[in-house]
């Protein structure tokens, strides 16, 4: 009995020791080996058919064992107690949880697809096209000759003599001319590139070109659908004028300028105190473009616009420095 005693002692320390600081496996120790039909209780069961020599050095090995394993349990499950609590100590419950914080798309992106939506209500396409760009497609094919002053080492990003960054959204009209025969109805968003660095003008920027092809597409087509981008864009009241201009791939061109948004009209510094804002360009599709892409101007006419993003989302917003949708500064963009 001795031995049995002493082997049982060794064995419930281990066990005490392997469950550590988890206070139901503790609980299920002391009931195996100190409840009422546990190990050492049935040892003292046992004591009674011992001889009466042995009987009082025996039971105080069985009473020793019992009040160690009774200590060991008890300082066992303190300490698992302890435990929880520090854990707690150390975290307040009643705090209110901390929100993840959301983000949104920026107010170029945001611009950009409300363009998107309203020309794809009017039929429109959204096509895309290569950044870097050959020579060809970004100049030679939109009627822009060699000498042209937009060819200049200052306004362009070269990669090579025949490759560049490309400085427009137009090139990708082309590209489409050249795979797809009338009629074309498309619009072209995406980033343009310039060696350009100031309060209105950033290297990288975002235009919309669009594009509209077919048997009898007029002038009239063109005022019609800008009127309805613009007045959709701005509000339908907004007042909206063309004014000629120059641009080498159409022919008639005009420019599209629309009521100052600041002052309605009545002159303000944004609008230099002319009560118009310029926020396009636009002409019929020059015959020269046509031919470039095999077309024949005598089957065929169309029309062509160009925006930036940017400006339209800087009036829209009501924003005065071009720089802040690149300074990435959350304050800013959370507004919107
Ligand atoms: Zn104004």
């Amino acid at each position: 009995m001795e031995a049995t005693a002493n082997a049982l002692a060794e064995q419930a320390a281990t066990e005490i020791a392997r469950v550590g600081a988890d206070p139901d496996a503790l609980e299920q120790l002391r009931v195996r080996y100190l409840g009422r039909k546990g190990e050492v209780t049935l040892l003292f069961k046992q004591l009674a058919q011992v001889g009466s020599a042995e009987r009082p050095r025996l039971g105080k090995l069985l009473n020793a064992v019992k009040v160690d394993l009774e200590a060991a349990l008890a300082a066992a499950i303190a300490e698992a107690k302890q435990g929880a609590g520090r854990v707690l100590a150390h975290t307040d419950i009643t705090v209110p949880g901390r929100r993840p914080a959301l983000g949104r798309l920026h107010p170029i992106t945001q611009t950009a697809l409300e363009i998107e939506r309203i020309f794809s209500r009017l039929g429109f396409e959204t096509v895309e096209g290569p950044e870097i760009e050959l020579d060809h497609y970004n100049f030679e094919a939109l009627n822009i000759p060699k000498d042209h002053p937009s060819r200049d080492m200052q306004d362009t990003f070269y990669i090579s003599e025949d490759v560049v960054l490309r400085t427009h959204t137009s090139p990708i009209q082309v590209r489409v001319m050249e795979k797809r025969r009338p009629p074309i109805q498309i619009i072209a968003p995406g980033k343009a590139y310039r060696c350009d660095s100031d309060v209105t003008h950033t290297p990288m920027f975002h235009q919309v070109e669009g594009l509209m092809v077919g048997d009898d597409i007029s002038f009239g087509d063109l005022k019609g659908i800008l009127t309805i981008f613009v007045q959709q864009m701005f509000g339908p009241d907004t007042a909206i004028r063309f004014r000629p201009s120059f641009f080498p791939f159409t022919e008639p061109s005009a420019e599209v300028d629309i009521a100052c948004v600041m002052c309605r009209g009545r002159g303000c510094r944004v609008c230099s105190h002319t009560g118009w804002l310029e926020i396009l360009g636009s002409g019929m599709v020059d015959p020269e473009v046509f031919r470039m892409v095999g077309y024949d101007p005598e089957q065929v006419s169309g029309f062509a616009f160009g925006m930036g993003i940017e400006r339209i989302a800087m009036l829209k917003f009501g924003i005065d420095d071009l720089r802040l949708f690149f300074d990435n500064d959350l304050r800013f963009l959370s507004q919107f």
